[in-house]
């Protein structure tokens, strides 16, 4: 499955503010935005200067952009998740957002399980994860309320997953879940809400960006 593997940082600094894509490093010194918080690109810095002026489709094109970029998506998918929420009963913008929301490296992460969604996304990949019971390797697929996913018998013994406890416990597990840190498990319980989701996305912007 097709994966962005460039420089993340750059993709922060393109959007320009942090969208915390690396998880611990992004609280620290090292990050690349601290660092250099301009566009990237040899025009970059001028370039900034310019977003007084940004059309309503270049607002459009940002916003579709930053969620692609939190979700660590790449076009393709990200519009066919887009037809999807299209197609469901409900608020567009919302169901783009909890479809999103429901992938199951995103729940891997919000779990608490990951440092970050990129991580997930490997963790999941490498076959780590049951989900219902049955081995799941698909970072795309869909959860639904209900739901339970949990580390192998297999992983478990691998240092990585013996030493995760320690710093899962550490990190939020988002209230529409309820998590089993010592047994590296978790249930979803329900859709999120609007509020329970990142408050920085504008999906309607995102609809218009579609509807064009
Ligand atoms: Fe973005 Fe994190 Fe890189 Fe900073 S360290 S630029 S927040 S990904």
């Amino acid at each position: 499955m097709a994966k962005y593997i460039g420089p993340v940082c750059k993709l922060c600094r393109r959007e320009g503010e942090k969208l915390f894509l690396k998880g611990t490093r992004c609280f620290t010194p090292k990050c690349g935005f601290e660092k250099r918080g301009y566009a990237p690109g040899q025009h970059g810095k001028t370039k900034q200067g310019r977003s007084e002026r940004e059309s309503d489709y270049a607002r459009q094109l940002r916003a579709k952009q930053r969620a692609r970029r939190v979700y660590g998506v790449l076009e393709r998918q990200f519009r066919r998740t887009f037809s999807v929420a299209l197609r469901t009963r409900g608020m567009t913008g919302l169901n783009l957002l909890q479809t999103l929301e429901m992938r199951m490296d995103n729940v891997v992460f919000r779990l608490g399980l990951a440092e970050n969604r990129a991580q997930a996304r490997q963790l999941v990949n490498h076959g780590h994860f049951v989900l219902n019971g049955r081995r799941a390797d698909i970072p795309s697929m869909l959860i639904k309320p209900g739901d339970t996913l949990s580390v192998t018998e297999g992983a478990k013994k691998l240092t990585f997953f013996k030493e995760l406890p320690d710093y899962a416990e550490k990190r939020p597990c988002a209230v529409w879940m309820d998590r089993d840190v010592k047994n590296l498990s978790g249930r979803v319980l329900r859709l999120p809400e609007r509020a329970e989701i990142d408050g920085s996305l504008n999906e309607q912007l995102i609809v218009e960006y579609y509807s064009r």
